[in-house]
């Protein structure tokens, strides 16, 4: 079930170290809100703790669970009754108000193993109304020896009443050495860590994904297409075609961030707010060529039709992509 190594993720220690001196003064609250920036891991660390939790014969010494009791292996079969993990029915879709009627039954029943119970809502944020004022009641009085963890990004978007009854727990961005220093041990190249790095803001699991999913490719590919297209040498229609079979939201995320550098750029006038140095040359070209009115008005388009995008089942992929293309180049024209 753990998607990495038995053990908190290098950069999350003291947060680890403050639940487990938590547990062994009995002091555990019924819930934690674990927040931070996506890739930081705080999905492993909740299924670590969880797993620590309901493990029958933990390493008290190193604080890890044995990974040979019937917990840990019902545990790493995916399939232990004490745990529950809630996450949307899709991408980009809330957590409905059946699903935590689901683990309000849950939380009714006794732990089938005689321990924990173990709740993870991720992200907690994509509760609707309804579903955050059905999970409040069981907020209050959750039972005994019941643990949920809250994850989420936006803390903003969380009912103030269900974040006062959280125990908060962040966790931040590790340093560039540290998050470098994981990637090696995750057997990943030293030659492009910095890109990567950049290119996932920072964030190393997402790096990862990146380097698995050979994103830093689609980027140079799409940086070379928006090139041509400034250029004159390939129209936006043409260039709609050819990324037909790649993922909208992913170009949207590169040009989004793309788009925040350049504003940052021309409104500072300062060449460190550029992270993508391999672009420095076109970002800059372009951003002064465009002007800052334009800029934020094709930012501001990006932002709304990547939300449209999480919304909508059936886009016309070639007509998004037309605009997106389009709208690249209306920066650069007069
Ligand atoms: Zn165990």
């Amino acid at each position: 079930m753990l998607a990495f190594e038995p053990q908190p993720l290098p950069w999350q220690l003291a947060q680890w170290q403050q639940l487990i001196a938590q547990r062994q003064q009995q002091k555990l609250a019924h819930a934690y809100l674990l927040h931070g920036m996506p890739g930081v891991g705080k999905l492993h660390f909740a299924q670590l703790f969880g797993q620590l939790l309901l493990c029958l014969k933990p390493n008290l010494e190193t604080a890890s669970p044995c990974q040979q009791c019937k917990s840990c292996l019902l545990f790493n079969a995916s399939s232990h009754p004490d745990i529950l993990q809630i996450v949307p029915e899709g991408s980009g879709k809330p957590i409905k108000v059946d699903q935590i009627r689901q683990l309000i039954d849950f939380v009714a029943k006794t732990a089938q193993q005689g321990g924990y119970r173990v709740i993870i809502i991720d992200p907690a944020d994509a509760m609707n109304i309804n579903a955050s004022n059905a999970l409040l009641k069981c907020l209050e009085e959750p039972g005994r020896n019941t643990i949920l963890l809250l994850l989420s990004e936006r803390t903003s978007a969380l009912l103030a009443t269900i974040k006062s009854r959280c125990q908060v727990l962040a966790f931040p961005l590790p340093a560039l050495s540290v998050a470098k220093a994981w990637l090696q041990q995750q057997s990943l190249a030293d030659n492009d860590l910095d890109q990567l790095l950049v290119a996932a803001h920072y964030q190393p699991l997402t790096a990862l994904t990146f380097h698995k999913n050979q994103r830093l490719k689609q980027r140079q590919a799409l940086q070379s297409c928006l090139a041509t297209i400034t250029k004159g040498q390939k129209t936006p229609v043409a260039a709609a075609q050819e990324w037909q079979n790649e993922d909208l939201l992913c170009l949207f995320d590169w040009l989004v961030d793309w788009l925040a550098e350049m504003i940052k750029w021309v409104m500072a006038k300062d060449e460190t707010f550029i992270k993508n140095h391999d672009m420095l040359k076109m970002l800059n070209y372009v951003s002064s060529k465009a002007g800052v009115t334009r800029l934020y008005g094709y930012y501001a388009w990006l932002i709304e039709q990547r939300q449209r995008l999480l919304g909508a089942a059936n886009q016309n992929k070639q007509l998004v992509l037309e605009s997106l293309f389009i709208g690249w180049l209306h920066l650069t024209i007069y």
